[in-house]
């Protein structure tokens, strides 16, 4: 391969469809094809189809149609462990009455390796995500963040090329998800792997992306790192699921407008005339809910304003306002 062949993906989805039985279809024939070495989040509301499209490519789950590529190879219907993928469990999942080195060295044991080697290797895998001084603690000996590094050492004792991980830190307080999401970018990138990540949680892939795909009944809204997902979204969907943003009916059809992105004038002045219903105090900013005097695609439009213009200029449920925006500001759908 020469300098110019790009590498392959780590993972190719070509039309992969997943019809459960007595349901409708959970994945609808999505293609996508996540870059080697990249942490990826599939990202959508409950019930829109990642879980199943990980545990397909995991090989938990049988496909309905379509293929699923790793590096090129079709591990479609390959057995789990065949596959060069690795699972990493909510709650990490570990054995309490483990030590970390046996945790991690457990799925060599049940492939009968001998205690020396698995344990060497199991070893060097804690040492590599700087555990190897703990090898010998119990799960519960360990903080929230020394767990996770120990299931992330479980999970590579397979050597996997992509580690798949479902909604890895949905039980974690919020404290601590804050902490853990950075160690795993972290990882990611120390490790030179990619991650395939779970998350309900917009704010969650945003902090962790390189490529966010959204998802929407069994389908991609859209794919893209996530600074181009959050500033050009490519459906009203994505515009209200990402959050921040109103969407408003103009007379040249819907557009997306960035609550940071509208500005407040007095009612008599230019601008759509609107009645301010709420101000939520947040810290380094305002949140203000307004009620536009017309009816728009939103029924309420949030503003955010920097807490020092607040003080300058405060706002209170009542007050009359226009607003406000510049026209390179509002994003209409489908020109991404
Ligand atoms: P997500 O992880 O995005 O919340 P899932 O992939 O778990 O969504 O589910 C997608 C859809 O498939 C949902 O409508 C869900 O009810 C359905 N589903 C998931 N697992 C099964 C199953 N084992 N049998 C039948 N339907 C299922
Ligand atoms: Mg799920």
């Amino acid at each position: 391969m020469d300098d110019q062949t790009p590498p392959p993906a780590a993972i190719e989805l070509i039309a992969l469809t997943k019809r459960y039985a007595q349901g409708s279809v959970a994945v609808d024939s999505i293609d996508l094809k996540i870059a080697a070495n990249s942490y990826c989040c599939l990202l959508g509301p409950s019930g829109c189809g990642k879980s199943t499209t990980l545990r397909m490519i995991a090989g938990h789950e049988n496909t309905t149609s379509g293929d699923i590529l790793l590096e090129n190879r079709n591990i479609t219907s390959l057995p789990a462990a065949a596959r060069g993928t690795a699972m990493m469990f909510q709650s990490f999942a570990l054995f309490p009455h483990l030590s970390a080195l046996d945790n991690v060295a457990f799925s060599l044991k049940m492939k009968g390796v001998d205690k020396v080697t698995r344990h060497r290797q199991a070893q060097d895998l804690l040492e590599r995500v700087a555990m190897g001084h703990l090898a010998q603690r119990k799960p519960g000996e360990l903080s929230g963040g020394q767990q996770q590094r120990v299931a992330l050492a479980r999970a590579l004792i397979t050597q996997p090329r992509v580690l798949l991980l479902d909604e890895p830190l949905s039980a974690l307080d919020p404290f601590l998800r804050i902490q853990m999401r950075a160690e795993l970018r972290h990882w990611q990138k120390e490790l030179g792997l990619t991650f395939i990540h779970v998350t309900h949680s917009q704010e969650e892939a945003m902090a962790l992306a390189d490529t966010m795909v959204v998802m929407n009944h069994g389908r991609i809204e859209q794919v893209g790192s996530p600074h181009a997902v959050y500033n050009r979204p490519a459906s009203e969907f994505v515009a209200r699921f990402m959050g921040g943003h109103n969407v408003l009916d103009t007379t040249s059809g819907k557009v997306a407008v960035r609550n940071d992105h509208i500005r407040l004038a007095p009612a008599e002045g230019a601008g759509w005339p609107a009645t301010v219903s709420d101000v939520e105090y947040q810290g380094s900013y305002v949140l203000l809910g307004l009620r536009l005097d017309q009816a728009a695609a939103s029924d309420k439009v949030s503003v955010m304003l920097a807490e020092a213009d607040f003080v300058q200029a405060p706002y209170h449920p009542g007050d009359r306002v226009g607003l406000t925006w510049a026209p390179e500001q509002a994003h209409s759908f489908g020109a991404a």
